[in-house]
């Protein structure tokens, strides 16, 4: 089956321990793997989606503003992406495809099912944070759009341990998903 791999929201922002929204060690921890990973994707010309969170500033409409503080504002340097993986970026920016997303699923908002479709893609590979928020519903959403599911659990992570585990299980017992 052909496959895709998404790695979502490995931003400076949630990430970086200095980071606005950050999930802290646990995120900082999966960079080897998730960098990796995405170059193994890119040396077997995969396609690689790199989907991050786009917020405007002082956006009064958006749900997330009464729930979190701040985070990847358009044009700030919290948007780039984690350590070496914006480095891979740099290099390697023709062979990612970089999307925005402004919910916590990847697939809201965006035409991301669209070019997936395209592709012919029926199998995803998910990893980036956190675990419980935007992995999730980015996991759910592809569930209900009928894709094969691959969480990969040395890529994902959460500032929720609690949370992370619950997620972990619900991938595999709920959404059918591969926990790998
Ligand atoms: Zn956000």
């Amino acid at each position: 089956m052909k496959k895709a791999l998404l790695v979502i929201d490995y931003t400076v922002d949630f990430v970086a321990l200095d980071g606005a929204l950050t999930c802290g060690p646990p995120g900082v921890e999966l960079e080897e793997y998730i960098v990796d990973l995405t170059a193994s994707y890119i040396e077997q010309q995969l396609p690689v989606f790199v989907i991050n969170d786009l917020h405007e500033k002082d956006d009064a409409y958006h749900p997330e503003t009464a729930l979190f503080p701040p985070h990847n504002i358009r044009d700030t340097a919290g948007r780039k992406l984690f350590g070496k993986l914006q480095e891979l970026y740099d290099v390697y920016s023709e062979d990612m495809i970089w999307m925005d997303k402004t919910r916590y699923s990847a697939f809201a908002g965006t035409n991301l099912d669209i070019q997936l479709r395209a592709r012919g893609i029926r199998e995803i590979h998910l990893m980036g944070v956190c675990t419980d928020i935007c992995i999730l519903h980015t996991a759910v959403d592809a569930y209900n759009l009928g894709y094969t599911i691959f969480v990969h659990e040395g890529g994902v992570a959460s500032f929720n341990p609690i949370g992370h585990d619950w997620a972990l299980a619900h991938f595999t017992n709920t959404l059918g998903a591969t926990v790998v």
